[in-house]
């Protein structure tokens, strides 16, 4: 069986479109985002949601952290930030975020594959299994990988710039035979701007102590577990350079060279 098989067979398991999301009795709790990724294009770089209260509406997940200091990767329960020097470290409740998205992950669609898979062929799979591409799918894997290339930003001083300039120069770091974890999202294309339209998906070691954002990967020994899910939860900040900053033109192109 090919993976794209192993995946539409996996989602045709929920016979009728009604019962993809989530079965009577298990109650979708949706996705739960603070700001929009359009805003951190623009520099926006300080919120003021801490993680005690992302912690409400969530324990699985992305985002970053106040000050663009490093990416951030939650799953299991626990939150983890990882700095600029690619390692993972525990996440206070009192540190604060611009921009997350986070959610009580529930998955109803799982593939185990053994076989290598790549980056491009993973997302090539789910995009061909999804009944709908209009609503969101959360992943979560557990892999060995070949390799995973990471990105990590590093921690940003005021006038701050924008994403794009910021990942011009961002740290990447490439682990080779090591298992980990994958979790990330599948966005609609007409999410481009409140999120990243199609994949964002961040990596953790399974020694919990080295990640970041994905750039590729080549894994084996996949166990994949999909969340669907058709509520999305957005709160934007009601003060600071928020409010100012102008959001009205087109970012698609940035947003792909700063997140893909
Ligand atoms: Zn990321």
């Amino acid at each position: 069986m090919a993976i794209d098989d192993a995946f539409i067979k996996a989602f045709r398991t929920h016979r009728q479109r009604g019962d993809l999301f989530h079965p009577p009795g298990r109650e979708d709790n949706g996705l739960f985002q603070t700001s929009t990724i359009g805003a951190l294009m623009e520099g926006i770089y300080d919120g003021e949601v801490t993680y005690r209260e992302l912690a409400t509406h969530g324990d699985f997940g992305l985002g970053t952290f106040n000050a663009l200091d490093g990416e951030m990767i939650a799953f299991d329960g626990r939150y983890y930030q990882m700095k600029s020097d690619g390692r993972a470290y525990p996440v206070s409740p009192d540190a604060k975020t611009p921009f997350a998205v986070v959610m009580f992950f529930d998955p109803t669609v799982k593939v185990i594959w053994e076989e290598l898979i790549d980056w491009k062929q993973f997302q090539q799979a789910v995009d061909k299994a999804v009944p709908s591409r209009n609503v969101f799918y959360a992943v979560k894997v557990r892999a060995l990988f070949d390799y995973v290339r990471v990105r990590t930003v590093p921690r940003q001083t005021k006038p701050y710039p924008p994403l794009v300039e910021v990942a011009k120069h961002q740290p990447e770091y490439t682990h080779e035979g090591v298992e980990g974890t994958l979790v990330g999202f599948r966005f609609p294309d007409y999410a481009q701007g409140l999120n990243v339209a199609g994949y964002h998906v961040h990596f953790l070691t399974a020694g919990l102590d080295a990640g970041g954002h994905v750039l590729d990967f080549r894994m084996r020994d996949a166990t994949i577990d999909i969340d669907v899910t058709s509520e999305l939860h957005m709160e934007v900040p009601e003060c600071g350079d928020f409010l100012d900053a102008d959001l009205s033109k087109d970012q698609s192109e940035d947003i792909h060279r700063a997140e893909n």
